[in-house]
């Protein structure tokens, strides 16, 4: 069993804090800065095996030395991006499993934002990490990779369970929703989960975790294959690389 704790960081950034109750193992994932993880980790019992990180921007590891240094801690990231870390005790890559504790986290390639990055999915906990490449109603920016990469990734992610909560690295959901209305507008689904997240924003409430069965029927980004979406972009019988490619530009400028 493991419990699940969102720390804010900076604007909109989320770390999260991973703690199997079987045998007390203790894991951050994304720590950008260290001060409100220290705090969050000393309340916890003031135990850190391991600092998980997604890639290799300053916002997701900027904690991580600080809290390796402090806690004796094991860092695991991207292989791939090695020299864009901080020291890895352990580089991984797609299909590699990281043991937390009693429960097991399998490796994601999801290149794209950054050509490095990865996702964490616990399978057993019905959650994945994902950093910045899936965020509520929105995805990160293509910084590195290529369009036809992202939108891989993005099915990587789509191809897990319905049930499956997506921590990803920021509180964008609100924006991310104004253009989703924008290209999707008659979507109803879209338009009750816009209604949820504004509700809970107004309540100074945290919009993520999201489902990802929700994401699959409300999140542009993961439906560039949906023909109706393509149609409303005047983009139908496009490959759906295409129709992502075009729906990413957009928003780069919404
Ligand atoms: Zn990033
Ligand atoms: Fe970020």
């Amino acid at each position: 069993m493991l419990d699940i704790q969102r720390i804010p960081l900076f604007r909109d950034n989320y770390a999260y804090l991973l703690t199997d109750r079987a045998d007390g193992t203790v894991a951050i994932v994304d720590p950008g800065t260290e001060g409100p993880v220290i705090e969050a980790i000393d309340a916890n019992g003031g135990r850190l095996d391991l600092v998980l990180l997604t890639h290799h921007h300053a916002d997701h590891i900027g904690g991580a030395p600080a809290l390796k240094a402090r806690y004796g801690a094991r860092v695991v990231g991207p292989q791939s991006d090695r020299g864009r870390l901080p020291d890895l005790d352990q580089g991984v890559g797609d299909g590699d499993s990281v043991a937390i504790g009693s429960a097991t986290a399998r490796v994601i390639a999801t290149p794209g934002h950054t050509s490095g990055h990865i996702a964490f999915w616990v399978e057993a906990a019905n959650a994945v990490f994902c950093g910045d490449t899936l965020f509520s109603l929105g995805c990160g920016r293509v910084f590195e990779g290529t369009y036809p990469e992202m939108w891989e990734s993005l099915l990587a992610l789509r191809a897990l369970p319905d049930d499956t909560l997506v921590y990803c690295g920021h509180e964008y959901t609100e924006a991310n929703g104004r253009f989703a209305e924008s290209v999707d507008p008659g979507n109803a689904a879209l338009e009750a989960e816009i209604a949820e997240d504004r509700a809970l924003r107004a309540r100074g409430e945290a919009t993520v975790p999201c489902h990802l069965g929700v994401e699959k029927r409300t999140n542009p980004f993961l439906r560039a294959d949906d023909p109706g979406l393509a149609a409303a972009l005047g983009m139908a019988g496009k490959d759906a690389a295409e129709v992502f490619a075009v729906l990413r530009q957009r928003k780069d400028t919404f």
